[in-house]
Order: structure tokens, then sequence, then C-alpha cells
């Protein structure tokens, strides 16, 4: 992509410009984060999600909730799919066998514009 004039930079990390008022708005709304908290398991009662197992400070709790939403990486949400749940959920058959790469990198935040 081609800028016309000056190019828009972050002022500061990503992290103070976008996570953190983000993070701070939806605290204000009520919102409870549990930061060390790691999903484990799903258990299903009939044919509907019923609780999701947390380690929670490598404590073990059932969390209840009408609606849940797994913003985990494909190969955790995965592990997490049984073939109890694929026999209520067959579209998540093919989840395990996703195409998926893996990508790294490096920001580097200068002091300093640089040409
Ligand atoms: C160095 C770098 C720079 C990037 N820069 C940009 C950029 O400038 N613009 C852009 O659009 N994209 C950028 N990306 C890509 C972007 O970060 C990713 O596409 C995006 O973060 C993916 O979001 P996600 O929510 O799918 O996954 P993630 O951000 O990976 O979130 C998954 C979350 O699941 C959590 N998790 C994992 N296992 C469990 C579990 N068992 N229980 C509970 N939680 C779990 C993880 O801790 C994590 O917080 C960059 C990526 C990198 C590495």
């Amino acid at each position: 992509m081609r800028w016309r004039g000056r190019r828009p930079r972050p002022q500061c990390a990503h992290d103070d410009a976008w996570l953190e008022p983000w993070f701070q708005y939806l605290l204000g709304r009520g919102v409870t984060f549990s930061m060390d908290s790691s999903v484990e398991g799903i258990t299903l009662a009939a044919a509907k999600l019923q609780s999701v197992q947390v380690l929670q400070g490598g404590a073990p709790v059932d969390v209840f909730a009408d609606y849940f939403v797994f913003a985990v990486p494909q190969e955790v949400m995965a592990a997490l799919v049984t073939p109890a749940i694929i026999v209520r959920a067959p579209s998540l058959a093919g989840i395990a066998r996703l195409d998926v790469d893996w990508m790294n990198g490096i920001q580097f935040y200068l002091n300093r514009e640089v040409p």
C-alpha cells in the first residue's frame, strides 16, 4: 500500500494505544477478566454445553454461562472438541485438520524518526 502524504504512525506501543483503553472501557461496563485462567475441558448435558472447566490460578473451577465464546488458537480448540461434541455439532469435525501455519515476529518501538 502506498500512503499519500505523511504515513500515520502509532505514538506508543500497541498495548497502550489499543488494548489498554479497550480493557478499561470493558472494565467500566462491568466485564470481569480472569487473567490467570485456562480452559481445560467442556462438559455437555443432554444436547447442550453445560459448563467449561477452567483452571483459575491453578485451582479447577466449573464455569456456567448462557453462552461461551472460545477465542483460542485452533490447536487448543481442537483438543477441547471431543467426539461427543462433534456428534452434536458435526461442523466441528474438521477442526483438527485445518491447515494452519506458525508465525512469529518482533516489533521495534523507535524513539526517533528513521528514513
Ligand atoms: C509480532 C506480531 C505482530 C503482529 N502485528 C499485527 C498488526 O500490526 N496488525 C494485525 O492486524 N495483526 C498483527 N499480528 C497478528 C495478530 O496478532 C493475530 O492475527 C491476532 O492476535 C490473532 O488473534 P486471535 O484472537 O485469533 O489469537 P490470539 O491473539 O493468539 O489469542 C488467543 C488467546 O487464547 C489464549 N489461550 C490459549 N490457550 C488457552 C486456554 N486453554 N484457555 C484460555 N485461553 C487460552 C491465549 O493466551 C491468547 O490470549 C501480529 C502478530 C505478531 C506475532
